[in-house]
């Protein structure tokens, strides 16, 4: 006599289609959750890096890094960030300068701006995705006469002055260049003062408080 069959298969399928509109509803809030602390790690690393431009400026008469176009350097803020980088040998904490929802391949990045040469802790060197801008325009840029340095002292509106954020550039100079990288259309930025914020726009620099967003002179 043929032993009774547990299951049909009509019953399996059913099994199956229930499994797969299960791990349906769960994937979307797995990946929303992962997404989150992707920002949240983000934010962390940005949060340093308004510290670590304090610290510079504490050390340096009260300037900003200029040349901003090279801020993560050793003798910039990666040396406040324990994150030297060099050519001559390994580099150290570089995962600080790469935000974890930047997945621009490295193959499409263009040399010195979006990423960096790095020595490898295996040995030998490569390319690395850079994920953050430092806003030039109040830094100053060496290559931009308009964008001159500035001591952090002279920034009058400290709490609303753009320090740095996610971007796609090593500068940001105008809103084109904030990437909103993060959940909700969101880039995370930090301010002059240190804090540090999600934005989902960015002030023109002829609009509103724009003056003040971009400049150290802006009260507006
Ligand atoms: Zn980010």
């Amino acid at each position: 006599m043929k032993p009774k069959q547990i299951f049909t298969l009509i019953e399996l399928l059913i099994v199956i289609a229930i499994i797969a509109i299960l791990a349906g509803m769960l994937l979307p809030a797995l990946n929303k959750a992962r997404q989150k602390s992707q920002q949240i790690s983000c934010a962390s690393q940005l949060r340093q890096m308004g510290l670590a431009v304090q610290g510079y400026a504490g050390d340096n008469g009260d300037w900003l890094p200029y040349d901003g176009k090279n801020w993560y350097a050793p003798d910039k803020l990666g040396k406040y960030l324990n994150a030297y980088l060099n050519t001559s040998g390994p580099s150290r904490n570089v995962k600080m300068f790469v935000c974890l929802s930047d997945v621009i391949p490295l193959a499409q990045r263009s040399a010195n701006s979006s990423k960096f040469f790095v020595g490898l802790p295996t040995g030998g060197y490569d390319y690395l995705p850079l994920s953050y801008g430092i806003n030039t325009v109040l830094v100053g840029d060496t290559g931009n006469s308009w964008y001159t340095p500035h001591k952090i002292v002279q920034v009058k509106r400290p709490t609303m002055t753009l320090l740095m954020g996610d971007a796609s550039q090593r500068d940001i100079s105008n809103g084109n260049i904030v990437i909103f990288r993060h959940i909700k259309f969101q880039a995370n930025t930090v301010f002059v003062d240190g804090h540090v914020n999600a934005l989902t726009t960015v002030i023109s620099w002829s609009n509103g408080s724009g003056q003040a967003f971009w400049e150290a002179g802006g009260t507006k």
